[in-house]
């Protein structure tokens, strides 16, 4: 799931087992993945995982030890940076800081030898569509940081490359604009139907753009697959917990029927539980050790009661954030995660309040315990 048919016509880029060993580190171990034309495909993970050296490697800075990259069908290998038909933006994004914005945009387009004339209309387009409209003779100096990124951008563009590669790059800028940059990226990339690779350590930034995310581990494949999938259908608990928050609580499958997966939790504040067996993305077999996991904004307050997906716990800490509450709640022999939207009173959520949770029965991710490599 996510991943594409080899023989999809729309395939720009391919990697295939790709591994890459810098002496005993393995740094990329044997990724495969194709990219369709035009779409915004991230690749995420923790830092270290691997993220740099893929997409250096896509790039042609670095080669494979093992595994082939094609472009537009192409072996590309073995072929250099320069003639990979590709355009960059790396953190940092190092303009030349005694070059105006023109000659910086127009750099690539000299390179390629068009003349003076059509080179400055074409420099002015594209500035124009990163929203930088007559800042050709200004120097970097002078523009903001989220400005001088979106000269790099436009940099990268200008040459119409057939796909874009982006290393972090935001990751320079403040929260605030780091946001107002991922919708103006995301428009910009919409609008030229430009190919995109995103790599970034920011979930939440990769969620928010991609088509596809690829999570990447210790130099490993976990999952690639759409934003939802990963987040409501991770493969296992290392894309589980890595996407966003999990409650986790171990368990065995104790019965299958044709519907659900009957689940005894090891928790003393619930017994067995009934998972459907559609919404377990993975097989399992009676006797397996699973997790199941529940997303604090899975659970709901609930006035009281029991059953076998309530908890009555304590609220340790309450956090006020406007338009929902993050609630830790002791239930016993586990602290819970709870997100609580709408309203909550004040003073109906203050530590030390007992309170009954229950969540919402088929919004769960059951994974197999082995999972987490
Ligand atoms: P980060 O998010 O921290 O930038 P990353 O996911 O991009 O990390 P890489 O930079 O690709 O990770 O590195 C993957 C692994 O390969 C790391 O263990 C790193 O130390 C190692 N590595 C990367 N480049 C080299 C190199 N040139 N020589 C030796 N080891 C390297």
């Amino acid at each position: 799931q996510g991943e594409l048919d080899e023989s999809e016509s729309d395939v720009i880029l391919r990697l295939d087992g790709v591994t890459k060993n810098f002496g005993s580190v393995t740094a990329v171990d044997d990724v495969s993945f194709s990219v369709r034309k035009g779409e915004f495909f991230s690749i995420v993970g923790p830092s270290g995982c691997g993220k740099t050296t893929t997409l250096r490697m896509i790039a042609g800075f670095e080669q494979p030890s093992d595994g082939r990259i094609l472009l537009s069908s192409e072996d590309v290998s073995r072929v250099p940076p320069y003639d990979r038909d590709l355009g960059m933006v790396f953190q940092g994004y190092a303009l030349f800081p005694h070059k105006t914005v023109g000659e910086n945009v127009g750099f690539g387009l000299k390179m390629q030898g068009e003349d003076p004339e059509e080179r400055q209309e074409h420099v002015a387009d594209i500035l124009d569509l990163v929203d930088l409209a007559g800042t050709q003779d200004r120097y970097p100096k002078e523009l903001s940081g989220g400005q001088q990124q979106r000269v790099a951008l436009a940099r990268a563009l200008v040459i119409e490359p057939s796909v874009l590669l982006l290393d972090e790059p935001l990751s320079n800028l403040d929260r605030k604009l780091r946001e107002e940059m991922r919708f103006e990226l995301k428009r910009i990339q919409e609008e030229l139907g430009i190919t995109t690779i995103y790599v970034t350590h920011d979930q939440e930034e990769a969620m928010s753009m991609s088509d596809r995310v690829l999570v990447l581990n210790g130099g490993e494949s976990e999952q690639v697959a759409p934003p939802y999938d990963i987040y409501h259908r991770p493969r296992n608990q290392f894309v589980a917990e890595f996407i966003g928050d999990v409650n986790t609580f171990p368990g065995t499958v104790e019965a299958v029927t044709e519907d659900d997966y009957h689940v005894d939790l090891e928790t003393e504040a619930t017994g067995t539980v009934e998972v459907k067996r559609t919404v377990a993305r993975n097989e399992f077999e009676v006797g397996d050790d699973v997790l199941l996991n529940v997303r604090p904004e899975d659970f709901e307050i609930v006035e009281t009661g029991h059953g076998e997906d309530r908890f009555t716990g304590q609220v340790i800490t309450s956090t006020f954030l406007g338009k929902r509450t993050n609630l830790l709640v002791d239930v016993g022999d586990q602290q819970l995660l709870v997100e609580a939207s709408g309203r909550i009173e004040q003073d109906g959520s203050k530590a030390e309040d007992a309170i009954t949770i229950s969540w919402k029965r088929n919004q769960c991710i059951l994974t197999d315990v082995d999972s987490d490599h």
